[in-house]
Parts: C-alpha cells; structure tokens; sequence
C-alpha cells in the first residue's frame, strides 16, 4: 500500500522546488495525517514538523478550531466570485487585517498566495505613479539576496541566483540594492552599525533613480529564502524616512515573516513604520489554506477611484479571490492570537530555542547562529571560524535533511543553513528534540 503509493506518486506528480531524479534515492513520503506538531506517514512514523510546512503552519496541524470554523464555513458557502458580489468573511477579515496591521494601511486586496500577493504591489505601485502622471515611474528596487516568489514579476524582485538565474532573460531588471544582511558584518561592527552602514548603497540609488522608481521591496529584518539572512531594523527606519524624501512607495513583502515569526506581529512594527503596500500569505490562515492579502493605505487607493471611463480601475483578478473558506480559517487563527496570548508565549519559547542552541553553537563547523524572535538559522562552513563554505555540490543540507527525517525530524536546510521555523505550539522536549536531531544531523554529514 505504502509502496504503491509512492510508486504512483513519483509516476504522476511532479513536485515543487524538487529535482525530481533526487526521489529515486529518496521517495517522497506519503502523510495521512497531521496533529499539532507532528505529520505521520502512511506507516504510521511520525515528523516534528520544525519548519512548518514552508512556514505556513502556525498553531499546529489539524488545529481544531481553525478546522471548526472552516466546517461551518463550507456549510453556508464554499465560494463565490468576488467581483460583484461579497461576503461576511471577507469583510470581516479586512477589517482585522486593517486593525491589526501597522497605521495607515486602510484596504486589503485578496489574492492567492505570496507570489500573488507580491505581483499586485508591484502592480498596484506602478499603476499609482501611472495614474498620477508619472508614467515615468516604473522600475523596481529590490535588495540583493531578497526572494519574492516564483511567478516572473515577484521572480524579477529575487536576487537569489538558483532561482533567478535560469530565468533572467524573462524578466524585469530592478536596482539592486546592497543586503544589510548582518552575517557579512565585519568583525567589531554591531548588527545596527552594519545595517546602517549598508544603507548608503540604497540611499545612493534612490537618490539617482528617485525619479524612475515607483518601489522598492524588502523582506523585513529576514531574508528567508535567502538563506535565512538576516537585519537589524534600523534599516527599515532608515529606508521609511527616504522613501517619503525621494517619493517612493515602500513595499514590504511580510509573507514569510508576518504572523509572529519575528517575534512582533509584524516585523515593521520593530522599526515602528509603516509600508505604503503590505505583502501577507503562508502563516495567514495558519496553514489551513491558500490565501493572500496586498494592504494598501487611503492615497494609494484614491488614485484608483474614478469614473469607470477614465480607465483607472485596478483590475487584476483570480478566479478564488477572498475565498470564504480560506477567509474563515484565517480569521479563526486571528482568533488565536487574540485568545492564547501568543506573542508572549512565544517570547518564551524564543528564549527556549537560544538557551537550547547553545550545544550548536561552539561546533568547529557552525560559522553562525542567528535568530529573530521563531526563527532560528545555523550557517555551516568547512571551517566555522574562517567561515570558508562547503562546496555546494557535497549537498550537506540535504545530508542532514536525511539524517533528520530518519530521526522523525522535519528539517529543510537551504543549501547549509539548517533552520528552524517550528509552529508555535511546540514544546520544550519538542524544541529540545528538534535541535538534537540537527546537531546530529550536522556531525553525520560533515563527518560523512
Ligand atoms: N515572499 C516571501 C518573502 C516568501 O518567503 C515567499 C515564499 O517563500 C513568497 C513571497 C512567495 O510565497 P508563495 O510561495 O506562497 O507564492
């Protein structure tokens, strides 16, 4: 049965950000059910989900009451277009989003997942210039080893080569500003000096190109596909205060981090600003459901509103925008939030994760630990302490990827940075058990 199964997977299915041919030595595992942290396969082993399913997961698998209020959803309706016609829970969740994102932000626009979310900020941004009589306005500052998404718009903002690289002729080519990325500080430098210093390189494009730029986009204080980089938020506040000097919308791609991850709701709460457009996905329903959101504040909005036959409507669709299932779990998880005191149960389990990671951290071949609030990141080199990296072919992540779900583990390292991005419902021996099986893992594979 469980053969089969797998049999008949790798014969139909061709699975996301795989190399395929990597399934003959090591099928894909068939899970027939999920509970709290845990995935179990169809022969009945369990995972410690550490990475949250792509970091969508928040309260865990099979939570109930995100899955009650999706049943009572699908008991009234299921789906319908959102063109035209409307529904109780999407108003409400744009309600909760506006009230609970950073100020200013007054309208949520729906779409489908962070790529799609991501595509209607660099639309909705250039289209705003557009119809205010800056047609001139249309390029795109991202930052170096940022990661957008996959489709071509959201591809065209990433700077992350192994996915950017056999695309480049098919897209957009943005400015690229210097990463404030803290793991390259120089020695003695503090986490803010760096990302202060960092800052004259996107101070010097914004300064030249002020004109030609409708946006720049960043990933706030994490780069996450990017290797798990990550900032200080001085730089956020720094780049708020020249967006508005040089008229520039700032866009933050909070996909990856929203939701808590960085240990505030959202992570431009930690630099106290504001986007001009808020990016939301993954963690948005707490992993029950596709969904995403583009927030936009009152001036963005206005220059869209019009008669119909000035042709200034922002008409960009999916067929499932704000679908009512997806919208009733994401507002179950905002329920969460509000009931469980889960911010502040998560500083906890944060401080939990650093005082376990210290076992890692001295290892000859660790050349970094970092964190930011539930996000924990462990860089390997060949020598930790010249922090000379492996050769990327010896596949060291994946190595202990292995290792890791052979000791019932989901780890999912990018390149060699093993990480950790668990569901917030996980437990101290959970916790414990999810760093034994990395450092594990890493001995394995470096002594292999
Ligand atoms: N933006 C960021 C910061 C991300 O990390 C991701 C995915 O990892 C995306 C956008 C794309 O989201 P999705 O995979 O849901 O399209």
């Amino acid at each position: 049965m469980v053969e089969n199964q797998t049999n008949r997977d790798v014969s139909a299915v061709w699975h996301p950000c795989t190399q395929m041919k990597d399934h003959e030595d090591l099928p894909p595992i068939a899970i027939r059910r999920g509970k709290g942290v845990w995935l179990e396969d169809n022969n009945g082993k369990r995972y410690l989900d550490a990475i949250s399913s792509w970091w969508v997961n928040l309260f865990g698998h099979g939570n109930l009451r995100i899955g009650r209020a999706v049943r009572r959803q699908m008991d009234r309706i299921e789906h319908v277009m959102l063109a035209g016609f409307t529904h109780k829970p999407a108003i409400q969740l744009a309600e909760r989003l506006v009230e609970l994102s950073p100020p200013g932000l007054t309208r949520c626009f729906y779409s489908d997942n962070g790529s799609t979310a991501v595509e209607v900020a660099l639309k909705m941004s250039y289209h705003y210039w557009l119809n205010r009589g800056r047609s001139e306005k249309r390029r795109f500052v991202c930052l170096a080893n940022a990661y957008h998404g996959e489709t071509l718009g959201a591809l065209s903002v990433g700077q992350v080569p192994l996915y950017r690289k056999t695309y480049e002729p098919l897209l957009l080519e943005p400015l690229v500003a210097p990463s404030p990325d803290c793991y390259a500080r120089k020695e003695g430098d503090t986490p803010e000096q760096h990302s202060r210093r960092m800052f004259s390189g996107m101070e010097a494009l914004l300064e030249r190109y002020k004109d030609e730029i409708c946006a720049v986009i960043v990933e706030p204080l994490v780069q996450c596909a990017g290797y798990m980089r990550m900032y200080h938020p001085v730089y956020l506040s720094m780049l708020r205060e020249a967006c508005d000097r040089f008229q520039v919308h700032l866009i933050a791609d909070e996909v990856a981090v929203g939701f808590g991850r960085t240990g505030t709701m959202f992570a431009c709460e930690q630099a106290g600003i504001s986007p001009d457009l808020l990016c939301l996905g993954k963690g948005l329903t707490g992993g029950f459901m596709t969904l995403a959101a583009t927030l936009a504040g009152d001036e963005i909005y206005r220059a869209f509103y019009d008669d119909y036959t000035e042709l200034n409507a922002f008409l960009h669709s999916h067929s499932y925008t704000g679908n009512p299932l997806a919208c009733s779990a994401a507002l179950a998880s905002l329920d969460i939030f509000r009931q469980d005191s889960v911010l502040e149960n998560n500083r906890h389990l944060a401080e939990l994760m650093a005082e376990e990671a210290k076992d890692i951290e001295g290892h000859p071949n660790v050349a970094d630990v970092r964190q930011c609030g539930m996000i924990m990141a462990i860089e390997l080199a060949r020598d930790g302490k010249t922090r000379e990296p492996f050769p990327w072919q010896e596949r060291h992540g994946r190595r202990i990827y292995r290792h890791a779900l052979e000791h019932g583990v989901l780890l999912r390292p990018l390149g060699d940075v093993v990480y950790f991005m668990p569901p917030y419902v996980i437990k101290p021996a959970q916790v414990r058990q999810m760093m034994d099986a990395a450092l594990e893992g890493i001995e394995r594979a470096v002594a292999d």
